[in-house]
């Protein structure tokens, strides 16, 4: 098999056996990424000679007890710092901003040997479905190029899915990583709220951003998180302690299904495909229970409302000031802010700083908090009869680019079943199942491993590797 395609867990074992050389691996993730980015536009900055030239570093030192992503060439989404390189979050407000230190993320893969090959294009400031708001233009799905990646790490997805990347990491505060992961065939996992430090992401929508990996496979998704996750002093949010893992054997599990993920006007090929999924699950496990989730309907109106929030107080500080783009004027503030920022984030800013104002902040902000602890307790209740639940990733298959950014309300609707997970904080892992449409299971905090081998359990159905 060709080593692009090769899940990372395998290429390690090549490497350590110096059946590879790592910079064989590296040349060869190269070449994939000047034959195809041109069209699918993933990269916003990519760094070759960087990579090869740490590969030759790394080479010297390979041994058997080399960890598992020495070596091993990722992408990060360009809303993730890196030390000397550009943070642009696909904004103009920060097209030349430079950042002067790394996330902890990035530190911990660093720490591991991994090679940071370039940073991928995104929805602006990661508010977006489909990855077609960057200024670098909008990415393009590998396996179609007329049609959209996903958002918001649709950059961070694609490169992934075309070989031009073994990993990589991506955000998701209402759905980033697992939208484009199954809109072009990966695994992308968000992990529970606090279990990996948000320190060095920009911030979007701090009480539901995570940093997360997208994978093809779920081992890979696994050795990824293992990697970035753990107590990070430098973000308060970051969780210290956390439960150990309840994990079961497959056969003892309990799967939800809940009615609200699957209403009548589904998509016939996404009810089709997500049953053929739960058909696979059905004899191996303890039991299939149908499940109601009624708070899931007001989930999308909650996130819509508490996100925007977050994001209005978050990005005031892009003020002509203190970070990237000035435009000196009598009006500096205002017209930075005109000229720096696109369509869809002054919406949210706009949105957001109505419904925190005076007057109508008990009418929607509070009302979406209300909505946020319903949504959170009618979960917790699930997990009393379940053990994980099973849904679709979204609503609708990979849409043609250019066609709903232009109906924002249409775009938000893509997000309806991966929100409620998201004010939840609780972990969900995106698979692929056929064409860009994906299944999701989402547990209970900190059961990520439990996902994990559920997907894997999946895959090894199937026949993947
Ligand atoms: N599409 C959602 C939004 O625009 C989610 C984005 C994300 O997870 N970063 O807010």
């Amino acid at each position: 098999m060709e080593l692009t395609r090769l899940p990372f867990y395998q290429l390690h074992k090549l490497i350590i056996k110096k059946e590879i050389s790592i910079s064989e691996l590296v040349g060869a993730v190269i070449k994939k990424v000047e034959e195809i980015d041109d069209t699918v536009n993933g990269y916003s900055f990519f760094y070759p000679e960087e990579a090869l030239e740490q590969a030759g570093q790394l080479e010297k030192n390979v041994d058997d007890k080399i960890p598992p992503l020495f070596g091993i060439p990722i992408a990060i989404k360009d809303n993730i710092a890196i030390e000397g390189k550009p943070l642009t979050c696909g904004s103009r407000i920060l097209k030349n901003f430079i950042s002067p230190y790394s996330a902890t993320v990035i530190n911990r893969l660093k720490e591991q040997g991994a090679i940071i090959l370039g940073k991928t294009n995104l929805d602006e400031f990661a508010m977006g479905s489909s990855s077609e708001t960057s200024i670098f233009g909008p990415v393009r799905n590998p396996f179609n190029e007329k049609l959209v990646a996903g958002g918001s790490s649709g950059g961070s997805a694609a490169v992934v899915a075309y070989g031009g990347a073994c990993a990589s990491l991506g955000s998701d505060t209402g759905g980033s990583i697992r939208l484009p992961a199954s809109f072009c065939g990966i695994v992308g996992l968000k992990p529970t709220y606090g279990l990996v430090s948000r320190y060095g992401l920009a911030a979007y929508a701090s009480s539901l951003d995570t940093i997360g990996p997208l994978t093809r496979n779920t081992i890979d998704a696994g050795i990824m998180l293992q990697a970035i996750a753990g107590f990070d002093p430098n973000d308060s949010t970051s969780l210290t302690a956390h439960p150990k893992t309840i994990l079961k054997s497959i056969k003892d599990c309990r799967i939800g299904i809940p009615e609200e993920y699957f209403p009548d006007d589904l998509n016939p090929e996404i009810t089709d495909a997500i049953n053929n999924v739960i058909e696979i699950f059905k004899p191996e496990i303890k039991e299939l229970k149908k499940i109601s989730l009624p708070g899931t309907g007001y989930a999308l109106a909650g996130y819509y409302l508490i996100a925007p929030a977050e994001a209005s107080s978050n990005l005031a500080r892009y003020d002509g000031v203190r970070y990237g783009l000035r435009i000196a004027d009598n009006n500096t503030y205002v017209k930075t802010r005109d000229e720096g920022f696109g369509t869809e984030v002054k919406r949210r800013i706009i949105l957001g700083t109505f419904v925190l104002s005076r007057g109508y902040y008990e009418q929607y902000y509070n009302v979406a908090q209300q909505v946020r602890n319903v949504v959170g307790d009618e979960f917790k209740k699930a997990f009393n009869c379940v053990d994980v639940i099973l849904t679709p990733v979204a609503p609708v298959k990979p849409f043609p680019i250019g066609t709903l950014v232009k109906d924002p309300l249409m775009m938000y609707h893509c997000d309806s079943f991966t929100v409620p997970a998201s004010l939840a904080g609780l972990p969900a892992l995106a698979l692929p199942v056929k064409d860009g449409i994906g299944f999701q299971l989402i547990g209970p905090w900190f059961q990520e491993e439990l996902l994990l081998s559920l997907g894997r359990f999946y895959e090894k159905s199937i026949g993947r590797i």
